[in-house]
């Protein structure tokens, strides 16, 4: 009850998926949440799987999200066929539009960027981007396909996870938060509990934007949350197929005919609340590139914490204390990043070596020598 091959701290997308792996290999698996697992950033995500980069600091992801796409509907067939539960997964293609006014030069910049970088974008003129999806604003001047890209369902692809880690031995700990590291000397011997100590021969953390949270792990895992929220609606008349984006919104439809319109970013501490500005801000966006949206009820609005970091990249892998593993700050492609995270942390824990490079993403990299000090 108290000892496993690996304890994870977290029994979100990530820290579920890395379970589910570690246990498919025969390992003894403990997951551990301060709350019932499944319901923060993994579930008010957006589930958009764009490996592209949305500037140039996450130039750097590109590699790992092309490799994660790939993993992608292996991922989800083992999921489905484990747990029995759909994972509302679409491999329909997204679609960028623009709307400037220099929009022939800026299409032949993204597709060159997109080329340079070995992902598929084809350049369409307005009217073929309104061909493909009729419900884009007339203002358009330009749209890029993404024909390889996709969405999920990320709240049924978690809850679909965790079952499907159920059923593969996992065993899960609700409202039983790790505290602390339990460390001893240079190696961790697992988690601190509130009233437990966790033995472990390998610990994960893996506690979204809350990981910092956790003594001893700051050092490797700043991580601060990104508040996100997000409005879905419904629109009787209006069909989209693919993820939408213009520069200041996405609309993602899921296949129970919902459209997900989100999503800002703010910087806001541990707070959740939808605000009036972001609901105004989200809703005109969305009817500036989506116009017939303007007619739809409003079903449901909510805001969740991405893990972010400060270079907004992952932070993934061993740091200097044996056995402790970080898997967080995933950031805006948590999702996206799911199946090549749990990948790695498995190989590593398995065979101590990875097939694809994650040094860039190395939670040592925040360390400064008088952050680290010895234990106590
Ligand atoms: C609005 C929004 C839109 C997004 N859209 C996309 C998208 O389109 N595509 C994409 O790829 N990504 C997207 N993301 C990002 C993605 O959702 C996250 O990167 C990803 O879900 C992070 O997963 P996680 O498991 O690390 O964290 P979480 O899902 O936050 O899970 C962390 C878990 O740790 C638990 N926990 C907290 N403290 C402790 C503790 N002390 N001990 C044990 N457990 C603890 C929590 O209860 C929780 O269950 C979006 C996020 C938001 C908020």
């Amino acid at each position: 009850m108290n000892k496993f091959d690996v304890a994870v701290a977290g029994g979100g997308l990530i820290g579920a998926s890395i379970a589910l792996e570690l246990a498919r290999a025969g390992l003894s698996v403990g997951v551990f949440d301060r709350q019932e697992p499944g319901l923060e950033a993994s579930w008010a995500g957006a589930g958009i799987l764009s490996p592209a980069p949305e500037n140039a600091a996450t130039i750097p992801l590109v590699p790992v999200g092309k490799a994660s796409m790939a993993l992608y509907p292996e991922f989800v067939r083992v999921i489905e066929e484990i747990s029995g539960q759909s994972a509302g997964y679409r491999p329909k293609g997204t679609l960028q539009a623009l709307f400037t006014g220099d929009a022939r030069e800026e299409l032949s910049t993204v597709i060159a960027l997109h080329h340079g970088l070995g992902l598929k974008a084809e350049p369409l003129r307005a009217a073929d981007a309104r061909a493909l999806e009729p419900s884009l604003s007339e203002e358009l001047e330009a749209a890029v396909l993404r024909p390889e890209e996709a969405s999920v369902d990320n709240r049924a692809l978690t809850g679909g996870v965790l079952e499907a880690a159920r059923r593969s031995g996992v065993q899960f700990f609700p409202s039983r938060g790790a505290e602390a590291i339990w460390r001893e000397g240079g190696r961790c011997m697992g988690l601190q509990l509130k009233n437990a100590k966790i033995e472990a021969q390998w610990t994960v953390i893996a506690a979204g934007c809350f990981s910092a949270n956790i003594e001893g792990v700051s050092v490797f895992a700043p991580v601060r949350p990104a508040k996100g929220q997000v409005v879905a609606l419904r629109a009787d008349k209006l069909k989209i197929e693919r993820v939408l984006w213009s520069e200041k919104i996405y609309l993602v439809p899921r296949n129970d005919g919902r459209i997900l319109a989100g999503a800002t970013v703010e910087y806001a501490g541990f707070d959740k609340a939808v605000t009036a500005g972001g609901v105004e801000q989200i809703l005109a966006a969305a009817i500036e590139l989506s116009p017939g949206l303007a007619a739809a009820r409003v079903e449901e609005t909510w805001a969740g914490l991405r893990p972010d970091s400060p270079d907004h990249l992952p932070i993934l892998g061993p740091t200097d204390i044996d056995g402790l593993l970080i898997a967080t700050g995933h950031f805006r492609s948590g999702i996206l990043l799911t199946p090549i995270t749990a990948r790695l942390v498995r190989e590593w824990v398995t065979q101590q070596r990875v097939s694809t490079d994650w040094e860039r993403f190395s939670p040592m990299r925040f360390l400064s020598s008088s952050s680290h000090g010895a234990p106590a």
